[in-house]
C-alpha cells in the first residue's frame, strides 16, 4: 500500500494552495486526494470568481477571512501575471436603497478600514454621483470599491496545481473517500473503489463533504451544515453592457450567510445575475431538488436532530428560504430581485443558465450560522470546515496560515529556505 507523509483530502481552491505551501517548504512526500479527475471541479470552480476587497466583512466575527481577503489579492493578482490568467479590474458598487441601509454601508467603509483597505479605494456615492457612473442604477447610495477584480478560479487553480507538481506533489484523482482506519501512527484511507492508501497526517479540506468527514475522527460532532445551491443567468450580449460595474446590494438579513442576487461582471466577458440561495440536500445537488434519496433523507435527519433544527422554526429563515425557493423555481422572480437596483432589466434579457455552485455553511449546536471558518485537530489529522465565501479570494494566506498552525503545533518544523518564491511565507504570516 503506498504511504505518504502527508494526505490532503480535497483537490479545491483550498488543498490545492495548501499543498503548494507545503510541497514549497518541504521535502515531504505529499498527495492530495480528490474524487474527480481534476481540481476545482466543484465550489472552486463554480463560484463568482470576484476577487473580494473585504470591506463588508465585520473585523472581529469574520477576522480571518477578512485578513486572508485582504492578504491574498497581490498574490492571485502575481499568478494572474505570470501565468496570463484572467485579471479584470471591474469594481464593485455595493448598493443602499434607503436610508438605514446607507447607514451599513457607513460601517462597511468603517470595516474596510478596520480590515486593510486603503481609504481612497471606498468611496460612498450619492445616487447623482452613482447616476453619472452607472445611468441605469438606481438607488439612495453606493459604496463604490475600485479594488475588486473578476478571475478565473478554475485556471488560479489549475496553475497552482502546476506548481505543486512540479514540486514533486502527487494529485489522486477519481479517488472518492469513504472511510478511515487508524493504525498506530499512520491512517488508512479507504476509497469506495476498494483501494486504500496510507499516510502519517491528514488534512481534510473536503468543502462540502468537509464536516461529514472531520465527523468520522469524532469531531464538530454536535455540529451541523447545510447545502444552499446559487443559481445565475446570464444576460444576452445585447444587454451585457447596460451596467458596466459589479453591484451587490446590502443584505437583508446580515445574520444569514447569504446575499441577494448581485450583478455580476465575468472575467470570460459575460454578465450574469446570481447566485441565490436555494437549500439542497446535497453538496454536489446541481439541478433539481432531490437527485440522491438516501443522502437527502440522511441530510433531513441531520436537520431533524442537529443545531440546524433550530434554524427551521426561526421565521426570518423561513421567509428568506421561501423567497430563495421562488427565485429559483421562477426566473422572473430572481431577475425582480435584481431590478430593484437596476429597474431597466426585463426577464426576457436572460435566455440561459450559469453554472450554478453550492455553499455549505455550518450550525452551532444552538442552531446560528458560524460566521467564520473552523478548524480541529484529530489524533494526527487537522480539520477545516466553514471555508466558505470569500475563501477563493483568501485561499493563498490562509493556506499559508494552515501551515504556520501546524508549525507552532510541531506537526511541521521550521524550514530555513523557501524553493520557490511565487509568493513569500514569512511575510504573509506577518501580515496575517
Ligand atoms: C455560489 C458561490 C459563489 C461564490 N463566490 C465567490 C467569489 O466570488 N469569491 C470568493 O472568494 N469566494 C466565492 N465563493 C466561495 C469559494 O468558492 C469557496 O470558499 C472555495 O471555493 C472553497 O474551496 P474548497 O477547496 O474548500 O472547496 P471545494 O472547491 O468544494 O473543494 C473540495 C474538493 O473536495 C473533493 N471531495 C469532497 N469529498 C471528497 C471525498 N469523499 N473524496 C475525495 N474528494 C472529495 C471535491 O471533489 C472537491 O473538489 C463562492 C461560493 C459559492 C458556492
Amino acid at each position: 500500500m503506498k504511504n505518504f507523509d502527508i494526505a490532503i483530502i480535497g483537490g479545491g481552491i483550498l488543498g490545492t494552495t495548501i499543498s503548494y505551501w507545503i510541497s514549497n517548504l518541504y521535502d515531504l512526500n505529499i498527495c492530495v486526494i480528490d474524487k474527480e479527475f481534476d481540481v476545482a471541479k466543484h465550489t472552486s470552480g463554480r463560484n463568482t470568481g470576484v476577487v473580494h476587497t473585504p470591506f463588508y466583512l465585520d473585523p472581529e466575527k469574520k477576522k480571518i477571512f477578512a485578513k486572508s481577503a485582504h492578504i491574498s489579492h497581490d498574490l492571485w493578482k502575481t499568478v494572474a501575471i505570470q501565468t496570463q490568467s484572467p485579471w479584470m479590474d471591474v469594481g464593485t458598487i455595493e448598493v443602499a436603497m434607503d436610508d438605514l441601509q446607507h447607514k451599513t454601508l457607513e460601517k462597511y467603509q468603517k470595516w474596510g478600514i478596520q480590515n486593510g483597505v486603503s481609504e481612497d479605494s471606498l468611496l460612498l456615492l450619492d445616487s447623482n454621483e452613482l447616476k453619472q457612473k452607472e445611468k441605469n442604477l438606481q438607488c439612495h447610495s453606493g459604496l463604490l470599491c475600485r479594488n475588486d477584480v473578476s478571475t478565473d478560479y478554475s485556471k488560479l487553480t489549475k496553475e497552482i496545481k502546476n506548481i505543486s507538481i512540479k514540486n514533486s506533489v502527487e494529485f489522486i484523482f477519481q479517488k472518492n473517500v469513504k472511510s478511515f482506519q487508524q493504525k498506530n501512527d499512520a491512517i488508512q484511507i479507504d476509497f469506495t473503489d476498494n483501494s486504500s492508501i496510507e499516510c502519517n497526517y491528514l488534512i481534510n479540506c473536503s468543502g462540502g463533504n468537509s464536516l461529514d468527514i472531520a465527523k468520522q475522527f469524532d469531531l464538530f460532532e454536535s455540529y451541523s451544515d447545510l447545502h444552499f445551491r446559487g443559481e445565475y443567468w446570464i444576460a444576452d450580449s445585447k444587454y451585457a453592457d447596460i451596467v458596466k460595474t459589479n453591484i451587490y446590494s446590502v443584505a437583508r438579513h446580515p445574520e444569514f450567510p447569504f446575499l441577494d442576487p448581485h450583478w455580476i461582471k465575468r472575467a470570460n466577458g459575460t454578465t450574469e445575475i446570481g447566485p441565490n440561495a436555494v437549500p439542497v440536500p446535497t453538496p454536489e445537488t446541481y439541478d433539481g431538488f432531490v437527485t440522491d434519496i438516501p443522502s437527502a433523507v440522511s441530510k433531513l435527519g441531520d436537520i431533524l436532530t442537529g443545531g440546524a433544527k433550530k434554524l427551521f422554526f426561526n421565521p426570518d429563515f423561513l421567509s428568506l428560504i421561501t423567497h430563495e425557493f421562488r427565485s429559483s423555481i421562477s426566473k422572473d422572480a430572481m431577475v425582480e430581485r435584481v431590478m430593484n437596483f437596476i429597474p431597466s432589466l426585463k426577464s426576457e434579457y436572460f435566455s440561459r443558465k450559469g453554472t450554478a455552485g453550492i455553499r455549505t455553511p455550518v450550525i452551532s449546536p444552538d442552531g446560528n450560522f458560524i460566521p467564520d471558518v473552523m478548524e480541529r485537530e484529530g489524533h494526527n489529522s487537522f480539520h477545516i470546515v466553514n471555508y466558505n465565501s470569500p475563501g477563493a479570494t483568501g485561499a493563498p494566506a490562509y493556506s499559508a496560515l494552515v501551515v504556520k498552525k501546524l508549525q507552532n503545533k510541531g506537526i511541521l518544523n521550521n524550514p530555513k529556505t523557501q524553493k520557490n518564491s511565487l509568493w513569500n511565507f514569512n511575510s504573509i504570516i506577518e501580515q496575517i
